[in-house]
């Protein structure tokens, strides 16, 4: 899996992925992480990228000419995703990291000051994604979080990548707790169904937890889990969350 990051602030990038995980799956070649500085393709005797808004107001908005031919120089196929880093798009969750890391090549785009010129959207067909409703100052703190998130998802990036299968999300409910040693601390002891060796019981409790930290954590996860599901045992243990008396506050 290739990254392709457009950046004017190529450093923000390469520092945030040299560390842990990341950067062991780009030692190992299992991703590669590489930027691209649109200042470098600006034809302006002084390097500008941005310029000043047409209509007035405040903020420079970056330029046609340097992201259309830094975008240009990047090799690209059918199967290129091209993503704008935008507080107006797509909102991104764990299916888009999860369908990202089918993919072999991703551009991500990353804006800063009062954004991008409307026509280089137009001119890269991106599809703009958002991190959440709330305002950063740049992409690149966006484009880590997918390149992130997506990665973690590709195999061999983690040491198990069970560890990945069974984060919150991926089957529309959150993780189940975990504990480890001491098995008491400060007069709090670990559930003693772990410690049974009985790996069907241990899966069942882990499963009625998921959906007991999802009903309280997140309502809308639980209601629409509960209205799709299908599978017998999870209907059972639905059954035995909705009788049970669980404080939830
Ligand atoms: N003026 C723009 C607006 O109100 O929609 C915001 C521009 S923002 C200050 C500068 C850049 O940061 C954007 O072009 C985008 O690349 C990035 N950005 C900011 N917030 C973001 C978010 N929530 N998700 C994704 N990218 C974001």
């Amino acid at each position: 899996m290739k990254f392709d990051v457009l950046t004017l602030f190529p450093e923000m990038i390469q520092q945030a992925c040299s560390h842990s995980i990341i950067s062991r799956a780009v030692d190992k070649e299992i991703i590669r992480i590489n930027t691209i500085n649109p200042r470098d393709f600006s034809k302006d005797k002084h390097r500008k990228v941005d310029d000043t808004p047409f209509g007035g107001g405040a903020g420079m908005v970056l330029m046609c000419q340097p992201y259309f031919d830094a975008f240009d120089s990047i090799e690209r196929d059918e199967n290129t995703r091209v993503l704008l880093m935008s507080p107006q798009g797509r909102a991104f969750d764990q299916k888009m990291a999860l369908e990202l890391a089918q993919c072999e090549h991703v551009v991500l785009m990353c804006g800063h000051y009062e954004g991008f010129d409307e026509r280089i959207k137009e001119y890269t067909h991106a599809e703009e994604v958002s991190i959440g409703d709330f305002v950063l100052t740049g992409g690149e703190l966006p484009a880590l979080c997918i390149i992130d998130s997506v990665s973690r998802n590709i195999d061999g990036c983690l040491g198990k990548i069970d560890s990945a299968h069974f984060d919150s999300f991926s089957d529309g409910l959150l993780e189940h707790p975990h504990y480890t040693k001491p098995r008491e601390y400060v007069g709090m002891r670990v559930p003693d169904v772990l410690f049974e060796g009985n790996h069907a019981k241990i899966n069942r409790w882990r499963r009625k937890q998921q959906l007991i930290v999802t009903k309280k954590k997140r309502p809308d996860l639980y209601a629409e889990f509960k209205k799709n599901c299908k599978d017998k045992e999870d209907l059972k243990l639905l059954n035995e969350v909705e009788n049970e008396n669980i404080d939830y506050n």
